[in-house]
């Protein structure tokens, strides 16, 4: 019952929303986003233990869209002295932090660290040392292809009090706002989420058990390699015809779906600008009926994507 006593508080009186729980949680986001000038004076109570001076929230952001922050993570960002925050963060995420933040940008991208981790670490102990509120803001969910893990350890091993909010991952956001559910009893009763970039020395994904049948196939960070997935994908056997969406800008006003087959699969990541997400399964023949979000957008930039290909 926690979540259902919500009171936000603006100037000093506290308020209490209506009980029925969207009108409820509209009301109270409605009022966050008009009061964040003065957000400092603005506390989400009641929904998350509140962040303590020396401690580090390391918060996923989810895809992109800030209705797709969490209450925990908005609470987070109200509370926080100073937001350490990766390039896949979006703009409409960083404009909810208060006017009173520092705000430190680390812009990791894939094949470029502006800040090398070693680096990363040392703010967050030397911020929490200080005594600030620390939140630590990365693009989905931390713990998924995020290096959640790997800063926590550090953390951990340097006495630094902690705590994780999940955010929701791009698999599971890109899709669905782009119409496309994971599973479905007709067409796969699996999902699986691989990254298609590895450390140096890391492995490759062992694309051979990958193929299965009914089976989605979600692979991040995988645009520029997705001539080496498709040929992989190929040589073990996935049918050419396969259905695959590559979706960038994922749940943001500018996302693009662009859907085709297997064969098509580098030809269409080579349209796509970053961040983008592969999808490789039957699941993917649905979006055409089940899109929603941008739909008309949608339908041109699919139509005109697969229009480009046939013409080649
Ligand atoms: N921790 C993040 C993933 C980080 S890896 C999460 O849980 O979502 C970065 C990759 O995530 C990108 O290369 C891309 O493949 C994917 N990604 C993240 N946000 C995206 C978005 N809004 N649209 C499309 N792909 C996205």
């Amino acid at each position: 019952m926690a979540l259902f006593s919500l009171f936000l508080k603006a100037d000093t009186t506290p308020r209490r929303y209506s009980r029925r729980p969207m009108n409820w949680l509209r009301q109270s986001i409605n009022l966050f986003l008009a009061d964040r000038a003065k957000t400092r004076d603005v506390h989400i109570l009641g929904v998350a233990e509140p962040l303590k001076e020396g401690e580090v929230a390391l918060v996923g952001a989810g895809p992109g869209a800030p209705e797709l922050l969490t209450l925990a993570a908005l609470q987070m960002l109200n509370e926080a002295d100073v937001v350490v925050y990766d390039r896949l963060v979006s703009s409409e995420i960083l404009n909810l932090i208060h006017s009173d933040c520092q705000r430190i940008c680390v812009g990791k991208a894939a094949s470029y660290h502006s800040v090398p981790q070693s680096r990363i670490n040392e703010i967050l102990i030397e911020r929490s040392a200080a005594g600030l509120r620390v939140v630590r803001l990365k693009g989905g969910d931390s713990f998924i292809f995020g290096r959640g893990g790997e800063e926590l350890e550090q953390l951990a091993r340097s006495g630094v009090k902690f705590r994780v909010v999940p955010g929701i991952t791009a698999a599971s956001g890109c899709t669905t706002y782009a119409g496309i559910p994971l599973t479905h009893r007709d067409y796969s009763q699996a999902v699986t989420f691989v990254t298609g970039h590895c450390k140096k020395d890391g492995k490759s994904p062992d694309w051979a058990s990958l193929v299965a049948s009914n089976h989605t196939l979600v692979v991040y960070m995988g645009r520029l390699a997705a001539s080496q997935i498709q040929q992989s994908l190929k040589e073990h056997g996935m049918s050419e015809r396969m259905p695959v969406a590559v979706i960038e800008n994922g749940s943001r006003h500018n996302q693009r779906v662009l859907c085709g087959h297997l064969s098509q699969l580098s030809r269409l990541a080579e349209q796509a600008a970053s961040p983008a997400l592969l999808v490789i399964g039957e699941v993917v023949k649905l979006s055409e009926e089940l899109s929603w979000f941008n739909f008309a957008d949608q339908k041109n930039l699919a139509a005109s994507a697969l229009n480009h290909l046939d013409n080649e």
